[in-house]
Protein backbone atom coordinates (compact mmCIF):
# COMPACT_ATOMS: atom_id res chain seq x y z
CA UNK A 1 0.00 0.00 0.00
CA UNK A 2 1.15 3.13 -0.99
CA UNK A 3 0.43 5.11 2.19
CA UNK A 4 1.05 2.55 4.56
CA UNK A 5 1.05 4.35 8.10
CA UNK A 6 1.20 7.63 6.99
CA UNK A 7 -0.98 10.57 8.90
CA UNK A 8 -2.49 12.92 6.46
CA UNK A 9 -5.22 15.89 6.76
CA UNK A 10 -7.18 16.77 4.44
CA UNK A 11 -9.53 19.62 4.31
CA UNK A 12 -13.02 19.89 2.70
CA UNK A 13 -12.67 16.03 2.85
CA UNK A 14 -16.50 14.89 2.82
CA UNK A 15 -17.08 16.38 -0.60
CA UNK A 16 -15.98 15.79 -4.10
CA UNK A 17 -12.34 15.84 -5.06
CA UNK A 18 -11.70 15.58 -0.49
CA UNK A 19 -13.99 12.64 -0.53
CA UNK A 20 -12.13 10.70 -3.20
CA UNK A 21 -8.94 11.40 -2.01
CA UNK A 22 -9.77 10.40 1.54
CA UNK A 23 -11.34 7.11 0.27
CA UNK A 24 -8.38 6.42 -2.11
CA UNK A 25 -6.37 7.61 0.91
CA UNK A 26 -7.44 4.94 2.93
CA UNK A 27 -7.72 2.24 0.49
CA UNK A 28 -3.65 2.56 0.62
CA UNK A 29 -3.09 2.29 4.39
CA UNK A 30 -3.33 5.49 5.09
CA UNK A 31 -4.80 7.66 8.90
CA UNK A 32 -6.83 9.80 6.95
CA UNK A 33 -7.57 13.02 9.48
CA UNK A 34 -10.59 14.48 7.59
CA UNK A 35 -11.75 17.89 8.26
CA UNK A 36 -14.55 19.64 7.04
CA UNK A 37 -17.05 21.54 8.09
CA UNK A 38 -20.03 19.00 8.09
CA UNK A 39 -20.16 16.76 10.37
CA UNK A 40 -23.43 14.57 8.43
CA UNK A 41 -20.99 14.96 5.41
CA UNK A 42 -18.05 13.43 7.78
CA UNK A 43 -20.62 10.69 9.32
CA UNK A 44 -21.38 9.35 5.43
CA UNK A 45 -17.41 9.45 5.12
CA UNK A 46 -16.62 7.35 7.93
CA UNK A 47 -19.22 5.05 7.35
CA UNK A 48 -18.27 4.82 3.32
CA UNK A 49 -14.63 4.06 4.14
CA UNK A 50 -15.37 1.21 7.22
CA UNK A 51 -13.96 -1.41 5.45
CA UNK A 52 -10.92 0.06 4.06
CA UNK A 53 -7.39 -0.83 5.49
CA UNK A 54 -6.46 2.36 6.25
CA UNK A 55 -8.97 4.64 8.72
CA UNK A 56 -10.85 7.98 8.72
CA UNK A 57 -10.51 10.02 11.55
CA UNK A 58 -13.62 13.04 11.25
CA UNK A 59 -12.88 16.39 12.34
CA UNK A 60 -15.41 19.27 12.31
CA UNK A 61 -12.89 22.02 11.20
CA UNK A 62 -13.45 25.55 9.60
CA UNK A 63 -10.50 26.57 7.87
CA UNK A 64 -10.92 29.86 8.47
CA UNK A 65 -10.84 29.51 12.47
CA UNK A 66 -7.41 30.18 13.16
CA UNK A 67 -8.07 29.17 16.84
CA UNK A 68 -9.76 25.74 15.84
CA UNK A 69 -7.22 24.66 13.33
CA UNK A 70 -3.88 25.51 15.88
CA UNK A 71 -5.98 23.10 18.14
CA UNK A 72 -7.01 20.69 16.27
CA UNK A 73 -3.71 20.08 14.41
CA UNK A 74 -2.29 20.22 17.65
CA UNK A 75 -4.61 17.27 18.69
CA UNK A 76 -3.93 15.26 15.81
CA UNK A 77 -0.12 15.81 16.24
CA UNK A 78 -0.33 14.44 19.73
CA UNK A 79 -2.72 11.80 19.17
CA UNK A 80 -0.55 9.89 16.45
CA UNK A 81 3.21 11.86 17.22
CA UNK A 82 3.54 12.86 13.63
CA UNK A 83 1.81 14.66 10.89
CA UNK A 84 2.83 13.37 6.91
CA UNK A 85 0.83 14.87 4.60
CA UNK A 86 -1.10 17.86 4.23
CA UNK A 87 -3.55 18.21 1.82
CA UNK A 88 -5.21 22.08 1.31
CA UNK A 89 -8.31 20.89 -0.82
CA UNK A 90 -10.87 22.88 0.79
CA UNK A 91 -12.17 25.84 -1.73
CA UNK A 92 -15.76 27.98 -2.32
CA UNK A 93 -16.73 29.66 -5.70
CA UNK A 94 -19.09 32.68 -4.84
CA UNK A 95 -19.25 34.22 -8.75
CA UNK A 96 -19.89 37.35 -9.65
CA UNK A 97 -18.37 39.99 -12.67
CA UNK A 98 -15.40 42.41 -11.61
CA UNK A 99 -18.42 45.47 -11.24
CA UNK A 100 -21.07 43.31 -9.40
CA UNK A 101 -19.07 41.29 -7.30
CA UNK A 102 -20.11 41.77 -3.22
CA UNK A 103 -16.95 42.93 -0.85
CA UNK A 104 -19.05 40.06 0.98
CA UNK A 105 -17.94 37.53 -1.65
CA UNK A 106 -14.88 38.77 -2.26
CA UNK A 107 -13.97 38.08 1.54
CA UNK A 108 -15.93 34.65 1.77
CA UNK A 109 -13.51 33.32 -0.94
CA UNK A 110 -10.54 34.92 0.39
CA UNK A 111 -10.98 33.40 3.41
CA UNK A 112 -11.44 29.89 3.10
CA UNK A 113 -9.37 29.72 -0.18
CA UNK A 114 -6.24 31.71 0.55
CA UNK A 115 -6.37 32.23 4.44
CA UNK A 116 -7.59 29.21 5.11
CA UNK A 117 -4.72 27.43 3.29
CA UNK A 118 -2.00 30.26 5.31
CA UNK A 119 -3.70 28.69 8.37
CA UNK A 120 -3.32 24.96 7.72
CA UNK A 121 -0.51 25.17 6.60
CA UNK A 122 0.93 27.72 9.36
CA UNK A 123 -0.54 25.25 12.28
CA UNK A 124 1.16 22.22 10.44
CA UNK A 125 4.27 23.13 9.28
CA UNK A 126 6.50 23.06 12.99
CA UNK A 127 5.46 19.65 13.47
CA UNK A 128 6.80 18.70 9.83
CA UNK A 129 9.77 20.97 10.70
CA UNK A 130 10.22 18.52 13.73
CA UNK A 131 10.54 15.32 12.09
CA UNK A 132 12.26 17.21 9.13
CA UNK A 133 9.80 15.71 6.35
CA UNK A 134 6.29 15.55 4.95
CA UNK A 135 4.40 16.43 1.76
CA UNK A 136 1.93 19.55 1.62
CA UNK A 137 -0.26 19.63 -1.20
CA UNK A 138 -2.35 22.64 -2.10
CA UNK A 139 -5.19 22.54 -4.55
CA UNK A 140 -5.20 25.58 -7.10
CA UNK A 141 -7.06 25.73 -10.24
CA UNK A 142 -6.52 26.51 -14.18
CA UNK A 143 -8.34 29.69 -13.22
CA UNK A 144 -5.42 30.39 -10.93
CA UNK A 145 -2.96 30.07 -13.99
CA UNK A 146 -5.37 31.78 -17.07
CA UNK A 147 -8.41 33.57 -15.44
CA UNK A 148 -11.66 33.24 -15.71
CA UNK A 149 -14.90 35.76 -16.60
CA UNK A 150 -16.51 35.87 -13.36
CA UNK A 151 -14.10 35.04 -11.10
CA UNK A 152 -11.73 38.01 -9.95
CA UNK A 153 -12.02 36.10 -6.31
CA UNK A 154 -11.67 32.86 -7.42
CA UNK A 155 -8.67 33.29 -9.36
CA UNK A 156 -6.84 35.65 -7.06
CA UNK A 157 -7.03 33.01 -4.46
CA UNK A 158 -5.57 30.36 -6.65
CA UNK A 159 -3.00 32.16 -8.38
CA UNK A 160 -1.75 33.19 -4.44
CA UNK A 161 -2.11 29.18 -3.86
CA UNK A 162 0.64 28.78 -6.85
CA UNK A 163 2.89 31.27 -5.16
CA UNK A 164 2.59 30.35 -1.27
CA UNK A 165 3.52 26.90 -2.49
CA UNK A 166 6.49 27.98 -4.41
CA UNK A 167 7.62 30.29 -1.18
CA UNK A 168 6.85 27.28 1.05
CA UNK A 169 8.54 24.77 -0.70
CA UNK A 170 11.62 26.69 -0.74
CA UNK A 171 11.62 28.22 2.73
CA UNK A 172 10.48 24.54 4.21
CA UNK A 173 13.26 22.98 2.57
CA UNK A 174 15.95 24.80 4.17
CA UNK A 175 18.55 22.72 6.52
CA UNK A 176 18.09 19.81 4.77
CA UNK A 177 14.54 19.08 5.20
CA UNK A 178 12.61 16.68 3.14
CA UNK A 179 9.29 18.55 3.21
CA UNK A 180 7.71 18.93 -0.25
CA UNK A 181 5.20 21.36 -1.58
CA UNK A 182 3.45 21.21 -4.82
CA UNK A 183 -0.02 22.40 -6.06
CA UNK A 184 -2.53 20.68 -8.05
CA UNK A 185 -4.30 22.74 -10.80
CA UNK A 186 -7.85 20.89 -11.85
CA UNK A 187 -9.61 21.84 -14.89
CA UNK A 188 -13.50 21.32 -15.09
CA UNK A 189 -13.95 17.74 -12.51
CA UNK A 190 -17.55 16.79 -12.11
CA UNK A 191 -18.29 17.78 -7.56
CA UNK A 192 -20.99 19.71 -6.33
CA UNK A 193 -19.03 22.68 -6.71
CA UNK A 194 -19.60 22.29 -10.58
CA UNK A 195 -23.12 20.94 -10.87
CA UNK A 196 -25.01 23.72 -11.27
CA UNK A 197 -22.47 25.69 -14.01
CA UNK A 198 -24.49 26.02 -16.98
CA UNK A 199 -24.76 23.78 -19.57
CA UNK A 200 -23.22 26.20 -22.52
CA UNK A 201 -20.33 26.74 -20.29
CA UNK A 202 -19.88 23.55 -19.84
CA UNK A 203 -20.14 22.84 -23.82
CA UNK A 204 -17.95 25.90 -24.16
CA UNK A 205 -14.68 25.22 -21.76
CA UNK A 206 -15.00 21.23 -23.57
CA UNK A 207 -14.83 22.52 -26.89
CA UNK A 208 -11.27 23.62 -25.68
CA UNK A 209 -10.22 20.78 -24.00
CA UNK A 210 -8.24 17.66 -26.27
CA UNK A 211 -10.02 15.09 -23.91
CA UNK A 212 -13.64 16.83 -24.68
CA UNK A 213 -15.03 15.35 -21.10
CA UNK A 214 -15.23 16.83 -17.77
CA UNK A 215 -12.64 15.46 -15.35
CA UNK A 216 -13.71 12.92 -12.33
CA UNK A 217 -13.18 13.45 -8.73
CA UNK A 218 -10.83 10.55 -8.76
CA UNK A 219 -8.77 11.41 -11.40
CA UNK A 220 -7.59 14.16 -9.37
CA UNK A 221 -7.52 12.37 -6.39
CA UNK A 222 -4.76 10.22 -7.78
CA UNK A 223 -2.20 12.65 -8.69
CA UNK A 224 -2.58 13.54 -4.62
CA UNK A 225 -1.96 10.23 -3.73
CA UNK A 226 1.01 10.60 -5.90
CA UNK A 227 2.30 13.98 -4.36
CA UNK A 228 1.71 12.36 -0.93
CA UNK A 229 3.39 9.05 -1.41
CA UNK A 230 7.13 8.85 -1.33
CA UNK A 231 7.16 8.08 -5.17
CA UNK A 232 7.11 11.67 -5.27
CA UNK A 233 10.47 12.01 -3.25
CA UNK A 234 12.38 14.17 -5.40
CA UNK A 235 9.34 16.49 -6.47
CA UNK A 236 8.48 20.48 -5.11
CA UNK A 237 7.54 23.03 -5.88
CA UNK A 238 5.69 21.96 -8.79
CA UNK A 239 2.06 22.55 -10.31
CA UNK A 240 0.77 19.70 -11.68
CA UNK A 241 -2.55 20.54 -14.30
CA UNK A 242 -5.06 17.76 -13.76
CA UNK A 243 -7.43 19.43 -16.81
CA UNK A 244 -7.57 17.16 -19.84
CA UNK A 245 -5.11 19.19 -21.79
CA UNK A 246 -7.24 22.37 -21.32
CA UNK A 247 -4.21 24.59 -20.80
CA UNK A 248 -1.11 23.07 -22.16
P1 LIG B 1 -16.87 20.60 -3.23
O1 LIG B 1 -17.75 21.77 -3.07
O2 LIG B 1 -17.44 19.32 -3.72
O3 LIG B 1 -16.10 20.29 -1.87
C1 LIG B 1 -15.51 21.31 -1.10
C2 LIG B 1 -15.51 20.88 0.34
O4 LIG B 1 -14.87 21.91 1.11
C3 LIG B 1 -16.91 20.67 0.93
O5 LIG B 1 -16.98 19.44 1.61
C4 LIG B 1 -17.06 21.83 1.89
O6 LIG B 1 -17.87 21.53 3.02
C5 LIG B 1 -15.61 22.06 2.30
N1 LIG B 1 -15.40 23.40 2.85
C6 LIG B 1 -15.91 24.57 2.40
N2 LIG B 1 -15.56 25.58 3.21
C7 LIG B 1 -14.79 25.03 4.19
C8 LIG B 1 -14.14 25.57 5.33
N3 LIG B 1 -14.22 26.86 5.63
N4 LIG B 1 -13.43 24.72 6.12
C9 LIG B 1 -13.38 23.40 5.84
N5 LIG B 1 -13.99 22.84 4.78
C10 LIG B 1 -14.68 23.65 3.97
O7 LIG B 1 -15.70 21.10 -4.21
P2 LIG B 1 -14.60 20.32 -5.07
O8 LIG B 1 -14.94 20.55 -6.48
O9 LIG B 1 -14.38 18.95 -4.58
O10 LIG B 1 -13.33 21.24 -4.75
C11 LIG B 1 -12.21 20.82 -4.02
C12 LIG B 1 -11.05 21.75 -4.34
O11 LIG B 1 -10.74 21.67 -5.73
C13 LIG B 1 -11.39 23.23 -4.07
O12 LIG B 1 -10.24 23.88 -3.54
C14 LIG B 1 -11.70 23.77 -5.45
O13 LIG B 1 -11.47 25.15 -5.54
C15 LIG B 1 -10.71 22.97 -6.29
N6 LIG B 1 -11.04 22.89 -7.70
C16 LIG B 1 -12.20 22.31 -8.11
C17 LIG B 1 -12.48 22.26 -9.48
C18 LIG B 1 -13.74 21.63 -10.03
O14 LIG B 1 -13.98 21.74 -11.24
N7 LIG B 1 -14.56 20.97 -9.20
C19 LIG B 1 -11.57 22.81 -10.40
C20 LIG B 1 -10.41 23.39 -9.92
C21 LIG B 1 -10.14 23.42 -8.58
Amino acid sequence: MRLQGKVCIITGAASGIGRAASLLFAKEGAVVCACDVSQQALDKLVEEAKDLPGSIDPYVLDVTNREQVFKTVDEIANKYGKIDVLVNNAGITRDALLVKMSEQDWNAVINVNLTGVFNMTQAVAPHMMKTQKGSIINTSSVVGIYGNIGQTNYAATKGGVIAMTKTWAKELARKGAQIRVNAVAPGFIRTPMTEKVPEKVIEAVLSRTPLARMGEPEEVAYVYLFLASDESSYITGQVIGVDGGLTF
